[in-house]
């Protein structure tokens, strides 16, 4: 830091103080942070990151008008140099911010078009890249426009997140049940329901890739491994990285994800991209996000995989302050492996007891176990999303150490439900959600709010 410049300070919207990393990135980056809290969050001032300069209070989802009114009026009073989110439906809100107060960002167009799937399939379509036949559904009754693609296909919310109502359809016969099953669900959950998508199902392993874009060039920091999801429900489980592939099917990944930050017009900061091998070799994009993963678990995977701070250049980005070009090419040499293991709730009903988590603080190979869900909490059956019971995240020296201890975790960690309701199925329907990263999201939302931290390490 510089003595002579005055620090940056950004606006971050809606982190959770319970998920540290990217402070910490601010704190070591010099810059200054107005956090935003959600709204159902308590923060107290002595219990704030020490990156947090200020509080403001915002309803970004509820007011956007009075939201935007507001950091307006912040900004004429204590100019900031950008604003940024980790939490997905954020992301249009603080891009529009960004744009209407002249800061650095995507603009609204870009986050609306990356975050509505039917756009971001047809602006990938348009850009010659893989995509799977899809159809878009403006109304559930429209169902029988998707009988015609091959099945088995994935139904799901056009603005959906957190794997939230996204359903496997075997067969044409199901289809009619399954699009009123996701249509009502999100209906409940998610407010407001404008539209499905029903695509073809990519059969294959997912992985997780993490961006930086600067000045529209690429890079990519890491790619990790998510699992292979079977479905009818997609849950989040793993994230291994670096992701061991062959040399031709990492370079194909490169180009799809580098030439999908073209095609939906994202030029600066962080992104989060998910994707499939469909039949083992071909990647085809799930999506990707204009911001850090996970809230933030996206950044202790790809700073440990690559000893680089990737928050500590998105927030840069942010802020108009990255000098430094991005080098292109393939990812850097990994100096490790690093990994997040979401712990299943195998189960529904109240919870009794959780095994084997407390006794990992003490394990070297664990940096955090964020732990959101306790005992006399309620699990409750799918598609009702309750949250993540716990994640791990451990750092190891290859990507066979983080195999062999989610391995270990499988068999060591365990939810004990009063109720005894325990079953399988419940189980691999777990919480409802997908996207590991964005499963944080979800995870976050139920996170305990009463202002004590039960989720943080040590
Ligand atoms: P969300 O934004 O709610 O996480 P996604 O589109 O990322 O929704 O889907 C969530 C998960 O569902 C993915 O991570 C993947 O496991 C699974 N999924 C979604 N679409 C497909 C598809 N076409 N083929 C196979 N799996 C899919």
């Amino acid at each position: 830091m510089t003595t002579h410049h005055p620090r940056p300070t950004l606006v971050l919207v809606y982190q959770r103080t319970s998920l540290p990393w990217v402070f910490e990135s601010a704190e070591r980056a010099g810059i200054d942070l107005v956090l935003v809290p959600r709204p159902d969050e308590t923060v107290s001032q002595d219990g704030l990151p020490p990156a947090v300069v200020d509080v403001l209070r915002l309803d970004v989802e509820a007011d956007p008008a009075g939201a935007l009114d507001a950091l307006r009026r912040r900004y004429e009073e204590h100019p900031f140099q950008g604003v940024v989110t980790l939490y997905d439906p954020a992301v249009p809100f603080v891009a529009e911010a960004a744009e209407r107060l002249g800061l650095p960002g995507i603009g609204r167009d870009v986050a609306l078009g990356a975050q509505d799937k039917r756009v971001m399939r047809e602006r990938l379509a348009a850009a010659d890249l893989n995509v799977p036949g899809f159809v878009r559904l403006d109304h559930p009754g429209d169902w029988e426009k998707a009988a015609r693609l091959a099945f088995p296909v994935v139904v799901k919310p056009a603005h959906g997140f957190s794997s939230l109502g996204v359903t496997k359809a075997e067969s044409p016969g199901d289809l009619k049940d399954v699009v009123d099953e996701v249509w009502r669900t999100c209906s409940g959950k998610l407010g407001r329901v404008d539209g499905l998508v029903v695509e073809e199902y990519l059969d294959g392993p997912e992985f997780a890739v993490e961006s930086l874009a600067h000045g529209g060039d690429v890079r990519i920091l890491t790619i990790g491994y998510k699992g292979d999801p079977q479905g009818p429900h997609f849950e989040e489980g793993v994230y291994r990285a670096p992701a061991s592939l062959p040399a031709d099917v990492e370079e194909d990944i490169r180009r799809e994800v580098t030439a999908a930050h073209r095609a939906l017009g994202i030029t600066d900061g962080p992104t989060h991209t998910e994707l499939r091998l469909r039949g083992g070799v071909t990647p085809y994009l799930l999506e990707m996000g204009a911001r850090i993963g996970g809230s933030g678990v996206s950044q202790y995977i790809a700073s440990g995989v690559t000893g680089i701070d990737f928050a500590a250049q998105a927030l840069r980005i942010a802020a108009g302050a990255a000098a430094e070009p991005l080098a292109s090419g393939p990812p850097p040499e990994p100096v490790g492996a690093a990994a997040n293991y979401i712990v299943p709730c195998g189960g529904s009903g109240r919870i009794s007891a959780i095994h084997g988590l407390a006794e990992l603080r003490d394990d070297p190979r664990v940096d955090h176990v964020v732990q959101m869900l306790f005992p006399g909490d309620v699990v409750r059956p799918y598609p009702d999303f309750t949250g993540y019971p716990a994640f791990v995240l451990s750092r190891h020296a290859d990507i066979a150490e983080a195999e062999e201890f989610h391995r270990f975790l499988e068999r060591s960690v365990r939810i004990e439900f009063a109720d005894d309701e325990t079953d399988d199925s419940q189980g691999s329907d777990r919480a409802g959600g997908t996207d590991g990263t964005d499963a944080t999201d979800g995870a976050v939302r139920t996170a305990r709010t009463d202002g004590t931290d039960h989720g943080e390490p040590q």
